[in-house]
């Protein structure tokens, strides 16, 4: 199996995820019950709901 030639310092290999983290973009999806742009996997900020159930209470004008 091919092995790097050099092993990466601690702080190498930080400072390469984080490359990988600014890479990778926040997957968006349409909320189901807002149909407001949310990250995926997480509660919607718009309507405070999570796979149709409320988990926030979103205060209301
Ligand atoms: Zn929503």
């Amino acid at each position: 199996m091919a092995l790097p030639k050099h092993k990466h310092s601690h702080a190498r290999k930080l400072q390469k995820q984080t490359n990988v983290m600014k890479m990778t973009a926040p997957n968006l999806v349409k909320c189901k019950s807002c149909s407001e742009l949310m990250e995926s996997h997480k509660v919607c900020k718009a309507c405070g709901k999570y796979d149709g159930k409320q988990v926030i209470e979103m205060e209301q004008k």
